[in-house]
């Protein structure tokens, strides 16, 4: 059978929007994110990060740096008990910077690369996932990809909620305050279709 995924934008989603997170220092998880990914690993859902990392292509910073990045983030989360199945990310941008990492990639969201590489890796059908982010870009990402979009209200996710929503071309399916009200909304929607109501007799 095929898994099921919440996949996950990083910045602003997982740990605090700082622009470029462009020091291990800078890279700081955002409350109750380690117990929203801790159910979804319960609920065998799998947890499963995408990322631009252009920050990389216009040299604010190394490749190397987002690797040892990812791994504070992973102890940060299995203090908690909470892991992430996947982390993948893109480090191109297609008109900055140099060669190889100045390219028109098919890994950079909203390009499908990241996640059709996830999909095989993990076994995951996207028709059965969710796409959490905090910018429009991932909520259109998220229906390109055929999973449901929600928006949270983290990082960027307040004033693009505010002042852009009219210009966006698809409405996310929810709009959450943060990652775990988030993943609590899934669990709600995805419960109701495993049990239904009882028919009243
Ligand atoms: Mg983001
Ligand atoms: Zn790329």
């Amino acid at each position: 059978m095929a898994n099921r995924a919440v996949f996950l934008d990083r910045d602003g989603t997982i740990n605090e929007e700082v622009g470029y997170v462009n020091h291990m220092e800078r890279f700081v998880l955002l409350p109750r994110v380690a117990q929203a990914i801790r159910l979804l690993n319960q609920y065998e859902w799998k947890a499963v990060v995408v990322t631009n990392q252009s920050g990389v292509a216009r040299g604010y910073f190394p490749e190397s740096l987002i690797h040892e990045v990812h791994q504070k983030m992973q102890h940060l989360l299995k203090k908690e008990g909470a892991h992430l199945d996947g982390i993948y990310y893109c480090p191109h941008h297609p008109e900055i910077g140099v060669p190889p990492y100045r390219q028109k990639c098919r890994c950079r969201k909203p390009a499908p690369g990241l996640i059709e590489e996830a999909v095989r890796a993990l076994g995951l059908d996207c028709s059965q996932s969710y796409m959490v982010g905090d910018r429009g870009a991932d909520i259109e990402f998220g229906h390109q990809i055929g999973a449901k979009a929600i928006l949270v209200l983290t990082g960027y996710g307040k004033g693009e909620w505010e002042y852009f929503r009219d210009q966006w071309k698809v409405r996310p399916d929810h709009v959450a305050e943060d990652l775990f009200e988030a993943v609590q909304w899934i669990l709600q929607q995805e419960g109701r279709k495993d049990n239904p109501p009882p028919t009243p007799l």
